[in-house]
C-alpha cells in the first residue's frame, strides 16, 4: 500500500466513483468502524480495510498464549456487517469537494464517493528511536503479533533445551516493555503457558527462568484504581515476575536490554507494549489532528470544520460530554459508544432532529491475569481473583460480536481448563516481527 496523500482539485471524471452504499463510507474495519457499519443496518455502508475481519483485541493475550484459536478472535466483516460493502485496501487520498476517496488496493485504486465519511483507522504500534529496538523487539498489537510472539516464546525453550547449560539463561529469560492492559496480560499469560510447556522438557527441570516486566511510570496499570494494581503486581511478583518501574528502555542491541534504573538484561526475547501512535491518516488527508496525531472531532464526532466527515475510535481525539475534563482514552468500550453515538445521531438527522452530543461514563476497566486471576473495577466496585476473573471472562463473551464466535470461544476455555495447554508452535519462529508492522497502511 501506498502513502496517503492529499487531493484538491479532481483530476479524473469523478462520474466513474463507485458511490458508497447507502452513501455511508467507513475507513477502519476495527471496533469503531465495524461497529457502525453494523448499526447502520439495512441502511448500508462500505467499509474500506486492508483485513476482512474485525480483531477482537482483549483476547490477543488468549490468542499469545493458545487458550483461543486465532481464528475465534477475529470477526469476518462481511458476515459481522451484512448488509455493507467491504472493499480490501487502505484509504488513500481524499478530494473533499467531490467528496470522492480513492481507496488503494492490490489491484489498483478505486475512487468511492460519499454522502458521509467516517474515518476509524485506529492506531500503530509506537516504536520509539531507540537503539535496537525495532530490529530486536517483538510486537503485540495484532492477530499475526500474537501468533510470532507465542512462537518465539515457545522457541526460546527449544532453544534452551538444546543449548549447553550455561548458555540457557538468555533464551529463558523474557522481557516485557510496557505494564499497561496488554503487557500485563500477555506477561502474565505467557508466563503460565511457558509453566505448563516446560512438563515437557525434562532437561530444562529446574533451570533457572528471568520474567521482566518494566515500564517507565512509577507503577504498572497507572488507569486503574492504585489498590487493584499493587495486587496485580503483587500477584505478578508471586510468581516469579520481576517488575522494574521508573525504567525506561534505552537500548536493545547485542542481546541486551538496558533500562534507565541501571538494569541490564542479557536476553533473546523483548516484547514491545509501550503504547501506541495514531494512525497518521488524519494528517495525511489534510485534516485537522492534535499534537500526536489524532483527528480533532467536535461534540457530534465530526471532523472540526467538515460537516460530513467524521473521526472515530483510537485516531480521533473525541471530547465527551460525560468527562468534560479529559478527552477519551483508546479503548474498545470508548469506541464502540462513539460509533452507537453517531449511529443514533445517522438516525436523528434522518428523521430530521437535531444529533445528541457524544457522552459515555466508562463501565469499568478489568485485567485478566492469567487463569483464575484477574482485576475488575465494575462501577466502582473492586473484584479480584476468581470472581474478577470470572467477570471478565463473562464480559468478553458478551461482547464478541457473533454468537458462532461466543461458542467457539467459550469451547476453547473450557479446553484449555480440562485439557493440556498446546505448546505446538506455527508459522514463523523466534525472528523478530518489524514494530509498527501492524496493518496500519497509511503512513
Ligand atoms: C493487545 C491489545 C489489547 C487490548 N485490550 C483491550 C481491552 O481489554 N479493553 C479495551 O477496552 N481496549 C483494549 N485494547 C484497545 C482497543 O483494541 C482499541 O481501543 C480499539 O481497537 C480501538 O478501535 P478502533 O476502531 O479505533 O481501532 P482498531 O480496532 O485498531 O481498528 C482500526 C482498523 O483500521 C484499519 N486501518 C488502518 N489504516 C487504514 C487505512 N488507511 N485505510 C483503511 N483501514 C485502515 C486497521 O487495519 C484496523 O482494522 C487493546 C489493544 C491491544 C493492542
Amino acid at each position: 500500500m501506498t502513502a496517503a496523500t492529499v487531493t484538491t482539485t479532481p483530476d479524473r471524471a469523478r462520474t466513474e466513483a463507485r458511490p458508497a452504499r447507502g452513501g455511508l463510507l467507513v475507513v477502519g474495519g476495527g471496533f469503531a468502524g465495524a461497529s457502525l457499519a453494523r448499526m447502520a443496518g439495512r441502511e448500508g455502508a462500505t467499509i474500506v480495510s486492508p483485513e476482512n475481519f474485525m480483531l477482537y483485541t482483549p483476547l490477543l493475550p488468549d490468542v499469545a498464549a493458545g487458550t483461543v484459536e486465532p481464528r475465534h478472535v477475529v470477526m469476518p466483516l462481511r458476515q459481522m456487517c451484512p448488509h455493507a460493502d467491504l472493499i480490501l485496501g487502505a484509504a488513500g487520498s481524499l478530494d473533499e469537494e467531490a467528496r470522492v476517496l480513492t481507496v488503494v488496493t492490490d489491484t489498483g485504486t478505486v475512487d468511492v464517493s460519499y454522502d458521509r465519511l467516517v474515518l476509524a483507522p485506529g492506531v500503530g504500534a509506537r516504536a520509539l528511536p531507540i537503539p535496537g529496538l525495532a530490529e530486536h523487539a517483538v510486537g503485540f498489537k495484532n492477530i499475526e503479533d500474537a501468533v510470532h510472539l507465542r512462537n518465539t516464546v515457545l522457541h526460546r525453550l527449544d532453544q534452551a533445551d538444546a543449548a549447553a547449560p550455561g548458555d540457557r539463561d538468555r533464551h529463558l529469560t523474557f522481557v516485557f516493555v510496557g505494564g499497561g492492559y496488554a503487557g500485563v496480560e500477555a506477561v502474565a499469560q505467557l508466563h503460565e503457558l511457558v509453566q505448563h510447556a516446560l512438563r515437557s522438557y525434562p532437561r530444562l527441570k529446574g533451570a533457572p527462568q528471568r520474567w521482566i516486566l518494566a515500564d517507565a511510570a512509577p507503577r504498572i496499570l497507572a488507569s486503574v484504581p492504585g489498590n487493584l494494581g499493587a495486587y496485580a503486581a503483587r500477584q505478578l511478583e508471586r510468581r516469579g515476575i520481576e517488575i522494574h518501574t521508573d525504567a525506561r528502555l534505552l537500548s536493545a542491541e547485542d542481546g541486551r536490554a538496558v533500562f534507565s534504573d541501571g538494569t541490564d538484561i542479557a536476553t533473546e526475547t523483548l516484547v514491545w507494549s509501550a503504547g501506541v501512535a495514531p494512525s497518521g491518516l488524519g494528517a495525511a488527508l489534510g485534516l485537522p489532528v492534535d499534537e500526536i496525531g489524532r483527528i480533532r472531532v467536535d461534540e457530534h464526532l465530526r471532523v472540526e470544520g467538515r460537516e460530513r466527515i467524521h473521526a472515530l475510535g483510537d485516531a480521533a481525539r473525541v471530547p465527551n460530554a460525560a468527562t468534560p475534563d479529559a478527552f477519551d482514552p483508546p479503548t474498545c468500550q470508548h469506541a464502540l459508544r462513539q460509533a452507537r453515538c453517531l449511529a443514533r445521531n445517522m438516525t436523528r438527522e434522518r428523521r430530521g432532529k437535531a444529533p445528541k452530543p457524544y457522552a459515555f461514563k466508562t463501565l469499568g476497566q478489568m485485567a485478566l491475569l492469567g487463569r483464575h486471576s484477574a482485576i475488575a473495577d465494575v462501577a466502582g466496585i473492586h473484584l479480584r481473583g476468581i470472581p474478577a476473573w470470572l467477570m471478565a471472562r463473562t464480559y468478553h463473551l458478551n461482547r464478541l460480536p457473533l454468537r458462532r464466535r461466543r461458542l467457539r470461544v467459550a469451547a476453547d476455555w473450557f479446553v484449555s481448563e480440562v485439557f493440556p495447554w498446546d505448546i505446538t508452535q506455527l508459522g514463523s519462529l523466534g525472528h523478530p516481527r518489524p514494530l509498527g508492522g501492524s496493518p496500519n497502511r497509511t503512513t
